[in-house]
């Protein structure tokens, strides 16, 4: 009794604390150094999303370690990794910060909120919301709205993702982002037909430019 009291305890714990690296399994931090320093590639790219000015990614989503965190993070409600992946994207942008002088503003790839609600909370909103503190630079939850709830992406081949993000998205408070450069956050860029609608509805809204930042792609 004593034993299952224990066991059922330390899962209840773990799951309040988790303990154990998401790319290793091994114990101690949530995401160890040495899995971290594993995950990093090509940091800079040239947009080839259309509407995106520029765009940042941590590494690549076929890098196994990097794509176990982010599905621990996406499904697992793991969002204590929000802050190593925040990290991960100031380190990543900080060299390039004066290109971003001026007014700049963050914001997030919005879930829907049915989606919101049945897992707790939005990874890119957390990794918006966090990395703007680390670098001071002001983060608006209330801009960039879901329009329609669109069917799950993963679900879709390439042709249908770009016309399932048709419309997809709003602009709230247009005046907050008028002639301002914004840092669009998301956790990773599949097809990137998500940001390419989000970035073509914030220009059309009147942003002067849309730098992508992701952890992975
Ligand atoms: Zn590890």
């Amino acid at each position: 009794m004593i034993t299952l009291i224990h066991t059922t305890l330390g899962k209840v714990l773990s799951l309040i604390f988790p303990d154990r690296c998401a790319g290793c399994d091994k114990n101690g931090d949530i995401f160890c150094k040495e899995c971290v320093n594993k995950t990093r590639k090509n940091p800079r790219s040239k947009a080839s999303v259309l509407f995106l000015d520029r765009l940042y990614h941590w590494g690549i989503y076929e890098n196994e370690i990097l794509s176990r965190a982010l599905r621990r993070f996406k499904y697992y409600g793991a969002s204590g990794l929000s802050d190593i992946f925040s990290d991960l994207l100031v380190k990543l942008i900080e060299p390039d910060m004066r290109f971003f002088a001026g007014k700049v503003i963050v914001l997030a790839i919005p879930a829907s909120i049915a989606r919101k609600k049945s897992r707790g909370y939005n990874q890119a909103e957390l990794l918006a919301e966090k990395f703007s503190k680390k670098t001071s630079l002001e983060y608006f939850a209330d801009v960039l709205i879901k329009s329609k709830n669109t069917t799950s992406q993963t679900s879709l081949a390439g042709r249908e993702r770009l016309f399932n993000q048709k419309d997809s998205f709003a602009v709230l408070n247009p005046e907050k982002i008028k002639n301002k450069k914004i840092i669009l956050v998301d956790d990773i860029l599949t097809t990137g037909a998500t940001l390419s609608e989000a970035a073509r509805v914030l220009k059309e809204a009147g942003a002067l430019e849309v730098t992508g930042l992701v952890v992975a792609k």
